[in-house]
């Protein structure tokens, strides 16, 4: 018999036992529909790895991992090429989470996977609001024709939520009507004060890796200079402490075009960072 000891494979500071988890990491290496750079299904598995290379006490909120209890249930594997069946999955998976009283923290893949999370957490809480980090505006109606796009996802979730109920953090890059739509409806954040309306409600939150600085963050599918760093970034989470965050994914890091390796342990320790603010 080996004795081991054999190397963890699952996120550092998960709860081994999906039972008596109030979190569930859920893997989505999806990148079917990206408009510019695919590599982001390589994500979840690279960011498991590096997170063996983060402590797991964050100073910033003076909390260890094991207090978030998440459970890291692994990646969905998908039908690559098929949107339509892939978003489904995710949907069904989901839903047996908040199904199970739990809540998602979901890794992409690129940022439509949001779409299908969004649509199962809408049925367990009916006044759902979303909180929307992005270099983009991702409220295009369609892409070359396509409506199931990356760069679709926030329209498609306003849909289901209300725009009035999207605040969007970091934008700096999309067409003119949809800063037009953002206007409308108030979306675009720039103080913490603007979440202040929202205190009371349940809050998806759903980080594209791509609002951080293209030199924070070059390993991304559609990199966009003018960013946040990272900082920046952590103090909207260190705000969103006191908020009721019931669900949360960060998406579309493409570990590939980063060599370092950087880029996949920020996005690593903004995954740390983004759990703290759940519980
Ligand atoms: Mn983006
Ligand atoms: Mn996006």
């Amino acid at each position: 018999m080996l004795t081991g000891p054999f190397l963890d494979r699952n996120w550092m500071g998960e709860n081994k036992d999906y039972n008596s988890s109030d979190i569930v990491m859920l893997g989505l290496p999806f990148d079917g529909t990206v408009s510019y750079r695919p590599g982001s299904r390589f994500a979840p598995e690279q960011i498991r790895l590096a997170s063996w290379g983060l402590e797991e006490y964050s100073p910033y909120f003076d909390k260890h991992l094991k207090d978030c209890n998440f459970h890291d249930a692994g990646d969905l594997e998908f039908p690559l090429g098929n949107t339509v069946n892939s978003l489904d999955l995710i949907e069904k998976n989901v839903d047996e989470i908040y199904k199970d009283g739990k809540k998602v923290f979901g890794i992409g893949g690129e940022h439509l996977v949001t779409l299908p999370e969004i649509k199962a957490v809408s049925k367990y809480y009916k006044n759902l609001a979303i909180i929307h980090f992005d270099a983009h505006t991702d409220l295009r109606e369609e892409y070359l024709g396509e409506k199931l796009s990356h760069s679709a996802v926030m329209r498609h979730c306003g849909k289901i939520v209300g725009f009035e109920n999207i605040r969007q953090v970091g934008i700096r890059s999309g067409m003119k009507d949809e800063f037009e739509l953002m206007k409308k409806y108030n979306t675009l954040v720039k103080e913490y004060s603007g979440l202040d309306s929202l205190k009371d409600r349940p809050i998806f939150v759903t980080v594209d890796l791509d609002v951080l600085d293209t030199s924070v963050m070059p390993g991304t599918g559609t990199p966009e200079v003018g960013g946040l760093s990272f900082n920046e970034l952590l103090g909207w989470f260190i705000y969103l402490k006191n908020f009721n965050i019931v669900g949360a994914d960060v998406v579309e890091l493409a570990p590939d075009y980063d060599s370092s390796g950087a880029s996949t342990a920020v996005a690593t320790k903004v995954i740390r960072e983004l759990l703290m603010t759940m519980n």
